[in-house]
């Protein structure tokens, strides 16, 4: 039996089956379980921040584990502090924070702190956008804006109210004397990789000190430098109220935070929320690797650089199959003109390039923050021939048709 026969055999088919069966990498490169090597601009999912078995995170987690791997919340411990200590000041807010394991768990705290805040004025009411996600959790998935991840498992927590991702006026109009808080990503991730107009969050921030509400900014997948800079937000000049982080922090460790700006961060009582593994020494020594890394390597700047490199060879494919090209830093989609993407992403993965198709009509592109020019420039060609491949199938079909 092949691994994928055996996955299919035992795992539950939530997923369909993932088309690669991965056994190790080697910064940007991963190899599979027949010793195929691929350039990987997936990264995780926008996690693997280093890269893979990058030597500082290696060391960090060895040695980590090798001390303490866990204690529960039931002692203090030098990584967790130490890393709670570095994200407020990388954040230049006065703030608190709250580890737990995941994004969707960073805002289940986050959502639990909104019902905290409003409680006193009867505000339960969530805000969020239509095409977001939030994760998986009943509580994030409540405000998860899409509605097939959603409706199967209704009735969720809410209220809830969703409006258009980046329409003010909508925001506006929804923000009331219910509303405990707005949730809101800088840029819709898992929608697209799409960017509101300028000027939303902070249009959202106004929002929110007018209607009395928190605003909560999601930045799961933007933080941590994969927009070249460390918050997203920050770039943005916003200060949000609760800011959530997960996927790259860790660099493939798992962890997710919830940090609580200002009262925000005081609205706990002991015992009103808490998590096993959250924040547990293996994975705070891992953030703090890569936190320093990052800071050390001057990879905020290779961010934007490579970034703007990456998104030049993107801008020159010559595809009809291209409609455009978004995003930034490290974090780029390709749009297409049909529902083409999964068909480029198997073609551009027989090339031994990965790439995310995270739309039907849309790729994603969020390799790790460690990625060259040279890297780019060995991507581009297996990314223009697999959109050649699927375009001359497409043509194909439709002179059959
Ligand atoms: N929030 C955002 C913006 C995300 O992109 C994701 C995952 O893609 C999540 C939350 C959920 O994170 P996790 O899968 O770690 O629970």
């Amino acid at each position: 039996m092949t691994i994928s026969q055996r996955w299919q055999a035992v795992m539950m088919p939530n997923y369909g089956t993932p088309p690669l069966a991965l056994d190790h990498g080697q910064g940007v490169r991963v190899w599979d379980v027949d010793g195929n090597s691929y350039l990987d601009f997936v990264g995780g999912i926008a996690v693997s921040s280093l890269g893979h078995a990058h030597p500082a995170l290696v060391a960090a987690v060895t040695e980590q584990v090798g001390r303490l791997a866990h204690t529960s919340n039931l002692a203090i411990h030098e990584p967790g502090v130490r890393l709670a200590e570095k994200l407020v000041e990388l954040l230049d807010l006065p703030a608190r924070v709250f580890f737990a394991n995941s994004g969707a768990e960073a805002n289940e705290c986050a959502l639990k702190l909104a019902r905290l805040a409003g409680r006193a004025q009867g505000r339960a009411e969530i805000v969020s956008c239509h095409d977001s996600f939030h994760g998986r959790t009943f509580g994030a998935l409540s405000v998860t804006g899409n509605a097939a991840k959603r409706e199967p498992f209704a009735p969720l927590p809410g209220p809830v109210t969703f409006v258009d991702y980046g329409d003010a006026a909508a925001l506006r109009r929804a923000v009331g004397p219910r509303t405990a808080a707005v949730i809101v990503e800088p840029t819709l991730g898992e929608g697209g990789v799409i960017a509101p107009p300028a000027g939303f969050l902070a249009a959202a921030r106004s929002i929110c000190d007018d209607g009395g509400a928190l605003l909560i900014v999601d930045e799961v997948q933007s933080g941590i430098g994969r927009t070249g800079s460390w918050f997203a937000t920050q770039a943005e000049g916003v200060r949000p109220d609760v800011i959530t982080l997960a996927k790259g922090l860790g660099g493939g460790l798992p962890i997710g935070a919830c940090l609580g700006v200002g009262a925000a961060g005081e609205l706990f009582a002991p015992g009103d929320h808490g998590s096993t593994f959250g924040g547990n020494p293996v994975s705070c020594a891992a953030a703090l690797a890569v936190l320093a890394t990052i800071a050390d390597d001057g990879l905020l700047d290779n961010v934007k650089r490579v970034g703007e490199h990456l998104a030049r060879r993107l801008d020159a494919l010559d595809s009809p199959l291209v409609a455009e090209t978004r995003g930034s830093g490290l974090w780029r989609a390709v749009g297409l003109t049909g529902p083409h993407a999964s068909a480029v992403e198997a073609a551009a993965r027989r090339r031994g390039l990965l790439v995310n198709a995270v739309k039907p009509t849309a790729l994603r592109l969020a390799p790790p923050l460690v990625l060259t020019e040279a890297e780019v420039d060995e991507a581009a060609p297996m990314l223009a021939a697999a959109l050649h491949e699927v375009a001359a199938a497409t043509a194909e079909d439709g002179a059959d048709a």
